[in-house]
């Protein structure tokens, strides 16, 4: 078989939201014609151990990752309406010190989500958190109930199933989203912080779909520039929200700050219209960032 050419450095499992398990999806990326993957699930590292020994049995390469939630504010202006996320690849699994940060945003979480719940209570939707709880597959009440990563993806499902919205997407519109009515601030990690605990655990830390910040083209460069100074080893070009106009932008200041560059399609599974390699990734990236890691 012709090696292959294409991998995904950023995809979902049902360790947080979404909708394979990581023991399962090597065999999708197999299926898929792709030669390496990565698991970046939000906020946890549970499903790496499952996605590392699947991959290793059918021979696909794998990467180890994590996308953690961070505050958008980095620059002192304090202006940004987007989301801030950064990607920490080849991190070691069981570093106690991402364990410990993932309880910190395991406890956002618990704040955030009776809130959100209660707003839309508030609003005449009838909901509650078993319901969320079973979306993502856990049995309330369980010991999975106290460590899972429950999402507004997990909440959008339940107001799709109860027939409240038509979509994922109305859900977050209507609801879930910032400006939506139910709208629940959660509190945030600080970039800095997000940062030093992927290099801390021997990782690389990439800032994920960078157009998701929602700023104007000078004000990315500057936020870029800024956590470059903290630390930033990469810049991720290629993903699902990005056109070729926002590639073009990111690989100039990948080049101008000397930032890796990686690409991944965000996959979530059956919650998003995204197909797992479709961003054509070239293995060539995945070779440069192992190179960086292992440096
Ligand atoms: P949370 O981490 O619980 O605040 O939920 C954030 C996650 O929701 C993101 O990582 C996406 O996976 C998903 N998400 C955010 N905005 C939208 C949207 N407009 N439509 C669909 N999914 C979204
Ligand atoms: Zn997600
Ligand atoms: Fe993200
Ligand atoms: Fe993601």
């Amino acid at each position: 078989m012709a090696s292959a050419a294409y991998c995904d450095l950023h995809t979902h499992s049902t360790a947080s939201d979404g909708t394979d398990a990581p023991g399962d999806l090597p065999r999708l990326v197999k299926a898929a014609g792709l030669g390496a993957w990565a698991l970046t699930d939000h906020d946890t590292t549970a499903g790496l151990g499952e996605a590392a020994a699947a991959s290793k049995r059918l021979g696909v390469k794998f990467v180890p990752g994590i996308e953690l939630s961070a505050d958008p504010d980095v620059l002192e202006t304090g202006t940004s309406r987007g989301t801030l996320h950064v990607l920490g690849y080849y991190i070691e699994a069981d570093d106690p010190g991402l364990a410990e940060l993932a309880v910190t945003l395991r406890d956002a979480r618990a704040q955030r989500n009776p809130a959100l719940i209660a707003n839309l209570n508030q609003l005449g939707v009838r909901i509650d958190y078993d319901e969320v709880l079973a979306a993502a597959g856990v049995q309330p009440g369980s010991a999975d109930a106290d460590t899972a990563i429950i999402g507004r993806p997990h909440v959008a499902q339940v107001l799709v199933d109860k027939g409240y919205v038509k979509s994922i997407h109305d859900a977050f519109q209507k609801y879930l989203g910032r400006g939506g009515a139910a709208f629940v601030r959660k509190d945030r990690l600080s970039a800095q912080r997000a940062i030093d605990a992927i290099h801390a655990a021997g990782g690389v830390a990439v800032l994920a779909h960078p157009v998701q910040l929602r700023l104007d083209t000078d004000t990315l460069e500057h936020t870029v520039a800024r956590l470059k100074d903290l630390g930033l080893d990469g810049l991720e070009t290629r993903h699902s929200d990005h056109g070729p106009a926002d590639v073009e932008l990111l690989d100039g200041f990948a080049a101008r700050f000397t930032l890796l560059t990686t690409g991944g399609s965000d996959y979530h599974g059956a919650r998003k219209a995204i197909d797992l390699g479709s961003q054509r990734v070239p293995m060539a990236v995945y070779e440069e960032l192992s190179a960086v890691a292992f440096r």
